[in-house]
């Protein structure tokens, strides 16, 4: 019995090894190419492990090849499914069994069952799912033992062991059920955490529309005063000048104003490339412009000289940093203060700091910084440094702050600097 236990232990934790890795490929894009093949390569190792390494139950010996196949089919796919049939016929093979043709056609009714399953399996609730799972993996298993042992004319082996075959059964059924779950409960997840990106975006943009009418609201009211004044008679053509260029000045404002929202508020696919810091600094400052006005706060840029590269995702890098500033800026509302925002570089580093003399936080607050729906603000969702924190680390950037009450923050995000022959 220790033995089984032994063996058993070590079984699954091989068959469930390629669940460690699972949510880094599903997030890298589930239906990409990448994806099936990383998944053709796990699945393949747990089934080569799991056929090398059988289990003993009661003397009947069994392994556990059904579940990574199984699971790997209704994960990835109809090419995944093959490339999983392919490789248990292998390394059945190379493990030295017989008649391997004839294990081959044994597949044959599963293959069609599986196809006709994926069909309808990504549409399922759980509980279905997991249901479907079991019936397939120990369809998967009687089919094609029947049709082997009929065939090799050997059919009372499986009558002779029915009740230890049925134990096997049951113990697979659990395990594919809990692998599901799994599987499922990590896709939730990952979805989750896509949904709050785009949900905190969602809010930046709804409330810079409050700050971008206002900040609009201003030059078309000095343009509209401007085009009273010309209509005056008998204007000396120099204040009509004067007035024309003001009115226009103040126009093309309100159109950069327009023209950043429009650039936060559109959707963009997710890219990895080289970002000019000095520029985005630049950006992200004049999109916090219009809200630092709104809010009476000033902002303070110091650039450092020189050319200062990062490798990431533009938008991803606006969206954090707009995060942090705006949560500066709220920090110091109505009380005037000024955010200075801070670009330099040092050992192979890009360091931006985002500072404020607003209110500051606790040692409890800070600790707290970065975990789901923590928010001080009465309308506040406690996403924003959540969101903000995961894109910045995706990006291989850390964070760094230092705060104290009553004083002020200071953000310190730095990145590895990308080298820039071009
Ligand atoms: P929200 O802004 O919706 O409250 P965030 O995740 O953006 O959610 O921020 C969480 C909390 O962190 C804020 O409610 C605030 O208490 C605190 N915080 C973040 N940045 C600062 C800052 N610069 N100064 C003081 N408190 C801050
Ligand atoms: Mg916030």
């Amino acid at each position: 019995m220790i033995d089984f236990f032994k063996d058993f232990i070590l079984n699954i934790f091989l068959i469930f090894s390629p669940l460690v890795v699972y949510p880094y490929l599903y997030k890298s894009q589930s239906h990409s190419m990448k994806y099936r093949l990383w998944l053709c390569f796990f699945f393949t190792v747990a089934i080569g492990f799991a056929m090398s390494i059988p289990v003993n139950l009661n003397g009947l010996v069994y392994d556990f090849r059904s579940i990574p196949l199984i699971v790997g089919s209704l994960y990835g796919g109809i090419y995944v499914s093959m490339f999983l049939y392919a490789a248990i016929i292998v390394v059945r093979y190379v493990l030295g069994n017989p008649n391997n043709l004839i294990y081959c056609v044994s597949f044959i009714p599963t293959i069609i069952f599986i196809v006709l399953l994926l069909k309808r399996y990504q549409q399922m609730r759980l509980t279905h799912k997991i249901i479907s799972a079991i019936i397939v993996c120990v369809a998967v298993k009687i089919v094609s033992f029947l049709i082997y042992l009929t065939s090799i004319g050997k059919l009372d082996l499986f009558t002779a062991n029915l009740i230890s075959s049925s134990q096997t059964y049951i113990l697979q059924s659990v395990v594919i059920a809990v692998y599901i779950y799994l599987i499922e409960f990590q896709q939730k997840y990952i979805h989750m955490q896509e949904d709050a990106v785009h949900g905190e975006k969602m809010r930046i943009v709804s409330e810079m529309a409050a700050s971008v009418a206002h900040e609009i609201r201003n030059p078309l009211t000095a343009v509209r005063g401007f085009i009273q004044l010309m209509g005056v008679p008998h204007l000396a053509p120099s204040k009509l000048q004067f007035y024309q260029q003001i009115s226009l000045e103040e126009l093309e404002r309100a159109q950069v104003i327009i023209s950043d929202y429009l650039a936060i508020a559109k959707p963009e696919p997710e890219k990895d490339e080289l970002i000019l810091m000095k520029d985005e600094v630049q950006y992200i400052s004049q999109v916090l412009l219009t809200i630092a006005n709104y809010n009476d706060v000033k902002i303070d840029v110091t650039l450092q000289d020189g050319q200062m590269f990062i490798q990431g995702d533009r938008n991803k890098l606006r969206q954090s940093l707009i995060n942090i500033g705006k949560n500066a800026i709220e920090a110091m509302s109505k009380s005037g203060g000024v955010l200075e925002i801070g670009l330099k570089e040092q050992t192979d580093k890009i360091i931006i700091t985002i500072r404020d003399n607003g209110i500051g936080m606790t040692k409890e607050q800070i600790s707290r910084l970065g975990t789901p729906y923590f928010s001080t603000k009465e309308k506040g969702t406690g996403l924003g440094t959540m969101v903000s924190f995961s894109l910045i680390r995706a990006m291989k950037g850390k964070i760094n702050i230092t705060s104290e009450v009553g004083k002020g923050t200071e953000f310190e995000i730095s990145f590895p600097a990308a080298p820039h022959g071009y």
